[in-house]
């Protein structure tokens, strides 16, 4: 056998749980297992859309047609529509996927903002994208503060339709996805004035490109925004409009509404809030999967990669190194918190919408605040492990061969859009303290995943050093901590806003990570209480990792509150590299349970028959196009120059 593909089937014989039973439990349900499988073999074995060695040589255009070849491809097998389809595909192509917005964030909003009429009007031509359209929120003056949009949409009570306009340059719409060439409509978010009142910012569908060409229609600029950091499949787009006419019918009207000349409210505003949802729920149940691919590339040559020779004369593969292992294995252990998180929230959502239909807003903010809290941490925690990866791969892991730089850049954009990630945790602290008010008059309406509050008193008598417990009495005791700090600052004459933003800023983003920390450390839990008896000791054994190492990364709550004492630290820093050792015969296992296949992992390092030298060898060679065209000519004429030196 060849070496380093005997390396990786001897760490394969050492795994001694099935790895079947946990991929069972990370796909969560056999429809989407089987439709991951399927796209995996599908985009394999299509020529034409199959992940290709040299795609990092080209330029953005021919990545973007590329790109719209994989979802014309993809809507012939697949309906798109349907997220539990189309959602685990993204993590299996090269760039972003056209269509995800259209799809993610469109849809959704019109089912929830729009009238059962306009979903049925427009809805059933998105299936057939007749429909591609984007979600024109942002502009270039404000994203995150969306009440103070520019863009208006006037009334005409003459002609009974609005007057779209984009009155400066800071109103101008900036960054919505497939806005540049792909989407024929947009949602566009606009200020509605009504009898020269503004009546806040409210959604449109918009059409923006003409049916047969393409075009802009008059009266709208748009167009494609410019290179960025990757991504450079999306097509994010600037969109202005002129004084651009709109029927009546392009206001979602199914919480606002003009009927008859007059201006009217129905229902719960709130329910703005459950449009976003789809799309946060979508970026918590993709990306950490995306983490798990740097993570297979990065385990897997980690041990088929060798440096330095130990005592008996052998190389060491760097995955025998502790350091190495300190690398990669507390963020395997988080990853699988992290999809266990994405699952169990897909069914809170889901719960929600069913509630929501039916006038029921009792889960909504609460599953908002879930949401918020975990979108911003896995978001970042994602971007910061294809970091890690990389770095643990040395030399290699820069190439983008090794397909680990792609997943830093096609994932770092989550951390802003969707809800820049500090303005979510901030929104989640706010709930924080509404439910920490709770307690004294409405213990009953404290949600179930935030119960920790209802026991405050027990959490802080407790001395135990259980990781759990540990993890609830920081959160706990950071709760309490800003509460108090915002009743003392109430004194000094600053009012609540200025308290908010200026005293106690850092402390209420700390306290929303804990949460989101907390929320992940109790849906391990869950699931490990539901596993197959035979994965359950590996997983309690990553559940114990990932504890330990949220616990040290942030002791500083645990350690200035006197609960735990410089022995109990050491303790828990022992307990940490026992369970690298552990778990270190288990890795490879725990990265194939995953079961991505070698052309959705785009790599060639982190291969199944770990063969990484041979295939870097032969991409560099064969498949470089920069070896092959263009290039030699440059330097022929270069070196045939007489080049006159300035001295
Ligand atoms: C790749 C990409 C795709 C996008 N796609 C879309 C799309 O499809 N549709 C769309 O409408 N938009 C889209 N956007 C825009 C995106 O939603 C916004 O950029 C995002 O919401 C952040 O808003 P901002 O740019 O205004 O950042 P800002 O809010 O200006 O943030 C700048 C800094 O200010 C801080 N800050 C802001 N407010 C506060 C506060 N209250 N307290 C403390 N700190 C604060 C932030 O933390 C940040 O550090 C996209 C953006 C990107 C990068």
């Amino acid at each position: 056998m060849h070496p380093t593909t005997q390396l990786l089937q001897e760490a394969r014989d050492r795994v001694t749980f099935p790895t079947l039973e946990l991929t069972k439990l990370i796909y969560g349900n056999d429809e989407i297992y089987e439709t991951f499988m399927k796209a995996q073999k599908i985009i394999a074995s299509e020529p034409s859309i199959r992940n290709h060695p040299d795609y990092h040589n080209w330029g953005r255009k021919e990545q973007i047609i590329k790109s719209y070849e994989k979802i014309r491809i993809m809507h012939q097998h697949f309906n798109l529509a349907n997220a539990a389809h189309w959602a685990p595909m993204l993590s299996l192509f090269q760039g972003t996927t056209p269509s995800a917005v259209s799809f993610g964030m469109t849809v959704p909003a019109l089912r929830f903002l729009g009238t059962d009429e306009q979903f049925n009007l427009w809805g059933p031509k998105f299936l057939t994208m007749e429909i591609v359209a984007a979600y024109a929120q942002t502009e270039i003056g404000h994203g995150s503060d969306v009440q103070n949009l520019e863009t208006t949409a006037t009334y005409d009570s003459q002609t009974n339709d609005f007057v779209l306009h984009t009155p400066s340059v800071s109103a101008v719409k900036f960054w919505p996805g497939e806005l540049g060439f792909l989407s024929n409509y947009a949602l566009v978010y606009a200020k509605l004035v009504f009898n020269g009142k503004n009546k806040g910012v409210h959604p449109f569908m918009v059409q923006i490109r003409d049916n047969s060409t393409h075009k802009p229609l008059k009266g709208v600029v748009v167009g494609d925004i410019g290179p960025k950091l990757g991504y450079s499949t999306k097509d994010n787009g600037f969109l202005a409009f002129e004084n651009y006419r709109i029927p009546l019918n392009s206001l979602l009207a199914r919480y606002v509404r003009i009927e008859n000349g007059q201006f009217s409210r129905h229902g719960n505003e709130k329910i703005s809030y459950a449009s976003m949802m789809v799309s946060r729920q979508l970026i918590i149940f993709i990306y950490p999967r995306m983490a798990a691919q740097s993570l297979t590339v990065a385990i897997r040559y980690s041990i088929t990669r060798q440096q330095f020779t130990n005592d008996k004369g052998v190389e060491n593969s760097v995955l025998e190194y502790q350091t190495q292992q300190d690398k990669l294995l507390p963020r395997l252990a988080t990853c699988y918190g992290m999809i266990f998180a994405g699952l169990r929230i897909a069914e809170l959502v889901d719960d929600n919408f069913h509630r929501v239909q039916k006038k029921d807003f009792s889960t909504l903010q609460q599953s908002h605040a879930i949401l918020s809290a975990l979108k911003a941490w896995s978001s970042q925690w994602v971007v910061d492990t294809a970091e890690w990866c990389r770095l643990s791969c040395g030399g290699h892991g820069f190439a983008h061969y090794s397909g680990i730089p792609a997943i830093y850049f096609d994932t770092a954009p989550n951390v802003t859009l969707e809800g820049e990630n500090q303005v979510m945790y901030l929104q989640v602290a706010r709930y924080l303290l509404k439910v920490l008010q709770y307690v004294e008059k409405n213990p009953e309406k404290v949600p179930f995943y935030f119960n920790f509050v209802l026991h405050i008193k027990e959490t802080l008598a407790n001395q135990s050093t259980d990781f759990g417990q540990l993890l609830k009495l920081t959160l706990t005791l950071q709760l309490i901590s800003v509460a108090k700090k915002i009743k003392d600052s109430m004194g000094t004459g600053k009012n609540f806003q200025q308290i908010w933003n200026e005293v106690v800023g850092v402390q209420l983003l700390s306290v929303a990570q804990r949460y989101a920390e907390y929320f992940t450390y109790l849906v391990f839990q869950e699931y490990i209480s539901t596993a197959n008896q035979s994965v359950k000791e590996v997983l309690q054994q990553l559940c114990d990792l990932y504890s330990i190492q949220v616990i040290l990364d942030n002791p500083n709550t645990l350690i200035e509150s006197g609960r735990i004492n410089v022995e109990q630290f050491k303790q828990l820093n022992e307990t940490k590299i026992e369970l690298l050792s552990k778990l270190k015969p288990q890795a490879l296992g725990l990265v194939e349970a995953f079961n991505f296949s070698d052309n959705a992992l785009r790599t060639c390092i982190g291969c199944h028959d770990g063969k990484p030298y041979e295939y870097i060898y032969e991409w560099a060679t064969k498949e470089n196009s920069v070896n092959i065209k263009g290039v030699p000519q440059a330097v022929n004429d270069l070196m045939g120059t007489k080049i006159k030196a300035r001295l």
